[in-house]
């Protein structure tokens, strides 16, 4: 029986990390939830998976959400705050911590797991592209596993199972194409937030799924892949692949490729995180070659999609400049799903962000310069946002 807390527990992730535990109940239990704000979600799994303790992030909900637990017949812990979700990411005996949270408000209970001992199943790639220099040594120091979640790295971590590290010459990321693969790049223009939050393949979480469809989320994972297994940008390389059913490719050393496969679904990834290094039986529909028929590949649009490139760009310089990226990317979407911006500002604004940076001390930033300078980014955009609204002369994607 292996003992699990999952952070972001009633979103895509946490809900789907969930359903596994249903599935093998004498497998995996549950020890600890965290979420934000969606007490009844949250309480309808404190009564179905009854863990020991329980964070809910937004402090206004936890009067709600003692009284909607009150008459269970046992008194789980319940906690709220950052301080609360970061309690329940180091706390007892479990030994793996998913971490679903989405945004960088994932890193420090990450972090806090990680100081506990705790294995990671890696979904909040936030974490890893804002706090890589710090949590990379971390996870070294303490002797943890940090298991991807996330398809694609996961098809990677399992198609590098047996093989050396120095075999490893070049990682090939497959990428759906988002929401727009087949629009003129005029019509980005009109992209409403609704068009934005449909994912052809996927059925993931808001923020996620727009950075799909702008493409940041893929260059969010070339940064993850250059963290987790430790190449350099170079031989990152991305490819379109509008079916999903390839999740990612490694070359060898010796040209030899080799991928990962299956139906577009994160129950795979998941499972994997948390039984790694078993393979667990499971009745999900098999994959079927004959009937996914044609897989088609090309390169993606670096013109259309502009994040691709700045991610790229940020991940080279290093340093905090991937959490540069990584914040500005989440206000910049935040806006977007809040209606202040088109879909096209997103990449104008973190490209003015980025380009204001100017702090490039250091290739090895403590905690605390990860965390300034997320807050530095976010206002950043707050600011580049004003200046756009009132019509200022600022630079913009040639
Ligand atoms: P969702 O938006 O569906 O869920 C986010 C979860 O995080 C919710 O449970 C939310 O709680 C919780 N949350 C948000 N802020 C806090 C906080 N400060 N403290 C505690 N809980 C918090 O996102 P996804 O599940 O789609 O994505 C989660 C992460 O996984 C992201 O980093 C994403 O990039 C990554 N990922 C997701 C994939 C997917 O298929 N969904 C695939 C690969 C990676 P509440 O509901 O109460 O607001």
């Amino acid at each position: 029986m292996k003992k699990i807390s999952i952070l972001g527990s009633t979103g895509s992730i946490g809900t789907q990390a969930l359903d596994i535990v249903s599935k093998y109940p004498e497998r995996f239990q549950v020890v600890g939830l965290a979420a934000n704000d969606n007490v009844q979600l949250l309480a309808q799994q404190i009564k179905k998976f009854r863990p020991e303790i329980v964070a809910i992030c937004n402090e206004s909900k936890i009067e709600l959400l003692k009284e909607t637990v009150a008459s269970l017949d046992y008194s789980p812990i319940l906690l709220t705050g950052e301080v609360g979700v970061t309690e329940v990411a180091c706390y007892g005996d479990s030994e793996s911590v998913v971490t679903g949270i989405v945004g960088c408000a994932g890193l420090l209970p990450t972090i806090a797991a990680i100081e506990a001992g705790k294995n990671i199943a890696l979904a909040n790639k936030e974490t890893l592209i804002a706090g890589g220099p710090v949590v990379l040594p971390l996870v070294e120091k303490h002797g943890v596993k940090l298991l991807p979640a996330d398809s694609e790295h996961s098809a990677i971590f399992q198609c590098l199972q047996g093989v050396s590290p120095e075999a490893l010459r070049r990682i090939i990321l497959t990428a759906s194409g988002g929401a727009f693969l087949d629009w003129p790049v005029e019509k980005l223009h009109f992209v409403t937030v609704d068009d934005a939050i449909k994912h052809p393949n996927w059925s993931m979480g808001r923020k996620i799924t727009v950075d799909s469809a702008t493409l940041m989320n893929k260059g969010l994972e070339v940064i993850e892949a250059h963290y987790l297994f430790g190449l350099d940008y170079k031989n990152i390389d991305i490819v379109i692949h509008p079916q999903s059913i390839i999740h990612s490719l490694v070359e060898l050393q010796d040209t030899s490729v080799l991928a990962q496969l299956g139906w577009p679904n994160m129950r795979l990834p998941l499972l994997y995180s948390l039984s790694w290094p078993e393979r667990i039986y499971t009745d999900w529909e098999q994959l079927d070659l004959i009937k996914a028929g044609s897989l088609t590949f090309w390169e993606p649009d670096y013109q259309k999609y502009p994040c691709m490139q700045l991610a790229y760009a940020a991940g080279r310089a290093g340093g905090v400049m991937p959490a540069v990226l990584n914040a500005a990317n989440e206000q910049a979407v935040a806006f977007f799903l809040e209606k202040k911006i088109t879909f096209l500002d997103i990449p104008k604004l973190i490209e003015i962000v980025c380009g204001r940076f100017t702090n490039h001390n250091t290739l090895t930033p403590t905690l605390e310069e990860i965390l300034e300078t997320d807050r530095w980014a976010r206002e950043a955009v707050v600011q580049a946002f004003q200046e756009l609204a009132k019509g200022d002369k600022i630079m913009f994607i040639k």
